[in-house]
């Protein structure tokens, strides 16, 4: 049996039911779930080289955000959100559609009045990714989004003032056969919540999303997924780690206002490498005072370094000293820009010498090494010749695409070589 909501959700002895499984009726049963697998078990990541890198992943349900599975042993999807007015319809399908150029695979859009929710029919009809509402406190937009033909509602039960409401809202979500996504920031929690902990703790952040689960619990609804931000890592992980040990749903990621591009992407990713690394996440937004676009590209740098996803062309590159023979800078920002269509996984090294560059360049699927007037390149371990200075990135480009264009022809086992991830 579920024990259904309570004021006290939150305790050192969990209560039993709060973030089990539906169909597990073991009302006894004690937290923690996650059960971490030993490394290189059959809970491994889906690394490009398990046996490189094999990482233990949480155990979790999985559910669906439109044709996108979140959680369970489904890649870390990796989702941004648009900034545009959602009201204006043009503007905000060609950010998405920007974004989906760039790999985006979940997109979110503010609702945040009447308008924004007219627009929604659509955006949806226009777009090919699935597509979350973010509401806040007025359950009528939720209703609408659902009705739109959204695949998801971010949305807190517990801020939409009352119970009848919440109930209409997961009849909406069950009707439409759309997920809920409990989004709770450190920012916002309750008074309640922040006079008992005395701020917004990891266990004050926490005990909120539980609240917000056990409401949706109540009412037989599991499709969810939650998030719990804060703007800094600390906190972020610790919460984090805290919700991972107490439930099963799957876990959304991301540091709120974590700051522009730079200083962003590195406080995303530490905090967000070290709860990968663990094993928690099932998706993930980078949250940057920057274009969306730019999420989407630190998302897969982050997971690309973890190995954890295989999508685009992963530049190794030197830092380049007193010995380089070649611009290693300006080559990799060239090569860079000019294989970001490629979504093939692809390793390209840029090596500014021949002392560690022959090495480097080996390991890769195609290096290049500078040498004394002219350039070494390798293909998958193999030398291939010398280049001009003048010739290398067009030597680069060249070979990438060529080896990008096979991973598109079928194998005989009917699939390209890389599928499985890098979608
Ligand atoms: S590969 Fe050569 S140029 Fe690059 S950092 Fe190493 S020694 Fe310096």
């Amino acid at each position: 049996m579920i024990q259904h909501f309570t004021d006290d959700v939150f305790r050192e002895t969990p209560i039993p039911g709060v973030g089990l499984r539906p169909k597990d009726g073991l009302g006894d049963t004690s937290l923690p779930i996650w059960n971490p697998a030993p490394a290189g078990g059959d809970d491994s990541l889906p690394c490009s080289d398990p046996g490189q890198f094999p990482l233990a992943r949480r155990k979790c349900r999985q559910i669906e955000v439109g044709d996108v599975k979140v959680g369970g042993s489904a890649p870390v999807a990796v989702q941004s959100m648009c900034n545009t007015l959602t009201h204006d319809v043009e503007a905000t399908v060609a950010q998405i559609e920007r974004l989906e150029e760039a790999g985006c695979e979940i997109v979110r859009v503010a609702v945040p009045d009447e308008r924004a929710a007219e627009a929604l029919p659509e955006i949806k009809r226009r777009i090919r990714i699935p597509l979350i509402a973010d509401i806040h406190f007025d359950y009528r937009l939720a209703l609408k989004a659902a009705d739109a033909g959204v695949n998801c509602l971010r949305i807190n039960p517990g801020n939409i003032n009352g119970e009848s409401r919440v109930s209409e809202v997961v009849a909406a979500a069950r009707h439409h056969g759309i997920s809920i996504r409990v989004g709770v920031n450190a920012g916002s929690l309750e008074k309640h919540l922040l006079d008992q902990y005395g701020g917004a703790t990891p266990e004050a952040i926490v005990e909120s999303g539980l609240r917000h689960i056990a409401m949706l619990e109540k009412r037989d609804f599991y499709e969810t997924k939650i998030s719990l931000k804060a703007s800094d890592v600390s906190r972020t992980v610790r919460a984090y780690r805290l919700m991972a040990s107490r439930v099963d749903y799957p876990l959304h990621l991301g540091i709120t206002e974590s700051g522009g591009l730079r200083s962003g992407s590195i406080k995303t990713a530490v905090g967000l490498g070290i709860l990968l690394s663990e094993g928690i996440g099932d998706t993930m937004r980078v949250s940057l005072a920057s274009d969306p676009v730019d999420e989407v590209g630190v998302a897969y740098e982050i997971l690309k370094s973890l190995r954890l996803r295989q999508k685009g062309v992963n530049v190794v590159a030197c830092p380049s000293c007193g010995r380089v023979q070649i611009d290693v800078d300006k080559l990799v920002l060239e090569v860079e820009q000019e294989l970001a269509h490629i979504d093939a996984p692809i390793t390209v090294a840029v090596m500014g010498c021949e002392v560690n560059g022959p090495g480097e360049a080996r390991e890769a699927d195609i290096g290049v090494a500078g040498g004394h007037k002219r350039a070494l390149i390798f293909m998958k371990g193999e030398k291939q010749g010398l280049v001009d200075y003048a010739d290398i990135k067009k030597n680069l480009v060249e070979e990438v695409e060529k080896l990008a264009a096979k991973y598109k022809e079928p194998t005989a086992a009917g699939s390209a070589p890389g599928d499985g991830d890098g979608a």
